[in-house]
């Protein structure tokens, strides 16, 4: 961006948002992020991880202007542009919009099965209601594992695999889909963060009664020249113990963890698998318990706790 662009607005505090107003911020640009939420990244992680990035948003001096709701936009008698929200009014050279996506499908709209949304519903082998006429990708439904549901989750890693199942069923039922755990990763002032499947907000926003075990500690043991801690969050059905999700925060690369609870979700593991499960222990990586057998681990005590 030009260098004459000193402050910017930011619309919509997701992955995108997040990413451009973290950037902003870091190159000197005076940033105000605005969402409707009350916390930034709300759909993927829980407050106890939201809570240490609004910090670190803070301490880069980015302003950030939640729970409010934009309601307009007006050039301002400097040649910039005035955010109205119904809480304020903010100024700055540009705004940009990091808010909300839809299917481009009008093309087929009363030709094929659809969500109210516009998204293509498809049978796991990626057949529309249609015979012979396949959809896969941003315009289409995937199922959802933690659900069990059919649900909109616009994102690469579902596009590429719907795409090859396209190739491998066009000739018969060869190869279903697996559904998906919406795995997600993103960088932001050095922390990485990961997730898979649901937050305990997003879990009880579809009705389902589930406990959130919050698990903190270094990624290897503190004999080491140096180590940094892991934040964990694991969701999980309170009557099945079903692993249903789990975050990752931590100044190490941690983001892989998200990958491996995605399998368990994928497989209906419970806490109870999970904590048993086989997982390396060398010193220069990890803890004798690895930080995710730890978190399954301190939710099977949760668990046995809340009995
Ligand atoms: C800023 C940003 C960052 C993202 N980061 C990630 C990420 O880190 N990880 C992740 O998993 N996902 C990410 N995504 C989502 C990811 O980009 C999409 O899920 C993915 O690109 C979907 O692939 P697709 O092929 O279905 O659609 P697209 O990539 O949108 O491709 C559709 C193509 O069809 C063309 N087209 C549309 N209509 C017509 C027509 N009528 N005739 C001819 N051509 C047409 C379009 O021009 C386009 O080229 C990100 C998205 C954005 C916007």
């Amino acid at each position: 961006v030009a260098d004459d662009v000193k402050r910017v607005v930011v619309i919509g505090a997701g992955y995108i948002g997040a990413e451009i107003a973290e950037q902003f911020s870091v190159t000197g640009k005076k940033v105000t992020l605005i969402d409707g939420f009350d916390r930034v990244l709300p759909k993927n992680f829980s407050p106890v991880i939201t809570d240490r990035l609004e910090a670190a948003f803070q301490e880069n001096d980015v302003t950030l202007a939640l729970q409010q709701l934009v309601t307009g936009f007006e050039d301002a008698a400097d040649g910039g542009i005035r955010v109205t929200t119904n809480q304020g009014t903010y100024e700055a050279d540009i705004a940009v919009l990091g808010i909300g996506f839809l299917p481009n499908t009008d093309l087929f709209k009363g030709q094929v099965d659809m969500l109210p949304n516009g998204a293509i519903l498809t049978n796991a082998y990626m057949e529309t209601s249609l015979p012979d006429v396949y959809a896969a990708g941003d315009a289409t439904t995937v199922f959802y594992n933690p659900t069990q549901a059919y649900d909109y989750i616009p994102l690469a890693t579902n596009a590429i695999r719907q795409g090859m199942l396209v190739a491998r069923n066009i000739d018969g039922h060869h190869l279903a889909y697996s559904g998906t755990q919406a795995t997600s990763a993103v960088e932001l002032y050095g922390y990485a963060m990961s997730a898979t499947g649901l937050n305990k907000g997003s879990a009880e926003a579809r009705g389902l009664d589930v406990v959130e075990t919050v698990h903190e500690e270094d990624y290897r043991p503190d004999f080491m020249l140096s180590t940094t801690p892991v934040l964990s969050t694991l969701t999980w059905d309170r009557k099945t113990r079903r692993v249903l999700g789990a975050a990752f925060m931590s100044k190490h690369d941690i983001t892989q963890a998200a990958n491996v609870v995605s399998l368990a979700i994928q497989n209906q593991m419970t806490i109870d698998d999970l904590a048993m499960a086989d997982f390396f222990f060398q010193p220069n990586f990890t803890q004798p318990v690895n930080f995710v057998g730890a978190t399954a681990l301190q939710a099977v005590s949760d668990a046995q706790n809340k009995n």
